[in-house]
């Protein structure tokens, strides 16, 4: 009651697409009589949670903040959605996000902008808001990142716990650094797609939202895991951990890769990230300079792979099926293409077009082909710098802070979008896991975050090094 409260006294936050209040309420009475009668309780028996927009929710509508999708209820759970209602946790709504968790700003979707609870704070409200009481005097207020801005702005906001997101190129990391949580992308395969309405399946990860790394590992233990209706899931099955209370650095090696020194990375971001291996070096940690000298390339890399895959899997929103049909009826085909244009933004219907000529017969070898080699050379990078004795790379999530969106909004946003993932698309090229953790607040007082990026299947070892930081 306290956390659907809490949602509605931040309803202008705009963080909630759907609040499913009855039946969270309906959950949260069941839980508490499994508690009263001395049931077993699930590991999440009566938490609060929230699920982006893009995974299946049975019975609660599910939009991709698309009007394709509009009004559009699954008859099915996601399975990470299903695992976490099958240990009690209770299912408090679905959040905001960019369309088709296409973008890094939660800007771009029908319902609107998503604001970053820290436009709120007093230490930037007192600096950078100028008082007023006319209609304007909310104009500087913060984007989250995104796309799964809606989860960064629930868990940030305290309307709960932990918040499922998905990471494609960053969108788990990304809003995580911007509204100061925890946000964790497991190594690809080792949680289930299975209902996670896909924008690229070969990048595709649910990621986890939360407020401190140890409530993220557990989150993790219950999601993971083979799954059988997601064909890429490991087969091997996954052990819940504990991460230890008392944690040892002395014996890592931590890289610090030279090629995310970037323009555009702020000075103060650099700093934190210094000060950051100075603190596992004082530690006894480690702490080397690396090369991954293919990462320059990650973002035109990304770009083809992606619009290739987003061509593909937006084909199944037709009009027969799913969601929106057009009245424009006259033949199948221009029903077709009415639906689309009607149902897509423009950053959905710029990426499936991009993605087509890239697939084009003349085109296939010399962008996709070519694509999925330099991918090959990007994940290379990394296993060359893990087989060299590198544990854990350290680097920063974002370039800058959050800004307001009055700016985000003036500069051309799909440049932005590609500019900010620089940090974070290559750890979805190589499937492997990574994680933002909250560090200092910037001089406007806003929250920065900085990545480890861990070995593919080792997020013991990530988590670990992420929760002594912290
Ligand atoms: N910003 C990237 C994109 O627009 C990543 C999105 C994501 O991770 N879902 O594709």
């Amino acid at each position: 009651q306290r956390c659907l409260s809490l949602i509605k006294a931040t309803k202008f936050l705009n963080a909630y697409i759907t609040v499913a209040e009855d039946t969270a309420l309906k959950q949260a009475e069941e839980s508490e009589k499994r508690y009263r009668t001395g049931q077993t309780l699930g590991n999440l028996d009566g938490i609060p949670f929230a699920v982006k927009d893009n995974f299946s929710t049975a019975g609660i509508e599910t939009t991709c903040a698309s009007n394709m999708l509009k009004g559009y209820i699954p008859p099915y759970n996601a399975t990470v959605v299903q695992k976490l209602l099958d240990q009690g946790a209770v299912l408090l709504g679905k959040t905001n996000l960019d369309e088709f968790a296409m973008g890094s700003g939660s800007t771009d979707g029908i319902f609107g902008p998503v604001k970053n609870p820290w436009s709120y704070s007093r230490q930037y409200r007192e600096k950078h808001v100028q008082h007023s009481h006319t209609e304007n005097e909310d104009s500087n207020w913060l984007i989250t990142g995104g796309s799964s801005g809606g989860s960064a702005a629930a868990v940030s906001s305290f309307t709960c716990f932990v918040a499922l997101g998905s990471d494609t190129g960053g969108s788990t990391r990304n809003p995580a650094s911007h509204c100061g949580v925890v946000g964790l992308k497991p190594t690809y395969g080792l949680v289930s797609r299975h209902g996670l309405i896909p924008l690229v399946n070969s990048m595709d990860v649910p990621g986890i939202l939360t407020r401190c790394v140890d409530d993220a590992a557990i989150v993790l233990g219950i999601l993971a895991g083979h799954d059988p209706k997601d064909s890429t899931t490991v087969q091997d099955t996954f052990k819940p951990f504990e991460l230890p209370s008392f944690i040892d650095v002395s014996k890592l090696c931590i890289g610090i890769p030279k090629e995310y020194h970037t323009p555009g990375l702020s000075s103060e971001t650099l700093a934190l990230w210094a000060k950051a291996a100075d603190l596992f070096e004082n530690a006894g940690a480690k702490v080397v300079d690396v090369n991954l000298p293919h990462t320059h390339y990650s973002i035109v890399c990304y770009h083809v792979l992606c619009t290739a895959e987003v061509a593909s899997n937006m084909a199944r929103f037709d009009g027969l099926e799913y969601g929106h049909r057009s009245n424009m009826d006259q033949s199948t085909e221009v029903m077709y293409a009415a639906t689309r244009r009607e149902g897509f933004n423009y950053v959905v219907r710029g990426r499936i077009l991009s993605g087509n000529y890239f697939l084009l017969k003349q085109n296939y070898e010399n962008y996709f082909v070519k694509a999925q080699k330099v991918r090959r050379l990007i994940a290379n990078d990394f296993v060359n710098v893990f087989n060299r004795g590198i544990d854990v790379l350290l680097t920063p999530t974002t370039l800058t802070d959050t800004i307001p969106y009055l700016e985000f909004i003036k500069e051309d946003n799909r440049t932005r979008s590609a500019q900010d993932d620089i940090f974070t698309q290559a750890a979805n090229l190589a499937g492997l896991p990574a994680i933002s953790v909250p560090t200092a607040l910037s001089e406007k007082g806003l929250p920065i975050g900085l990545q480890f990026i861990g070995q593919a299947f080792q997020e013991m070892q990530l988590l670990t090094v992420a929760k002594w930081f912290e």
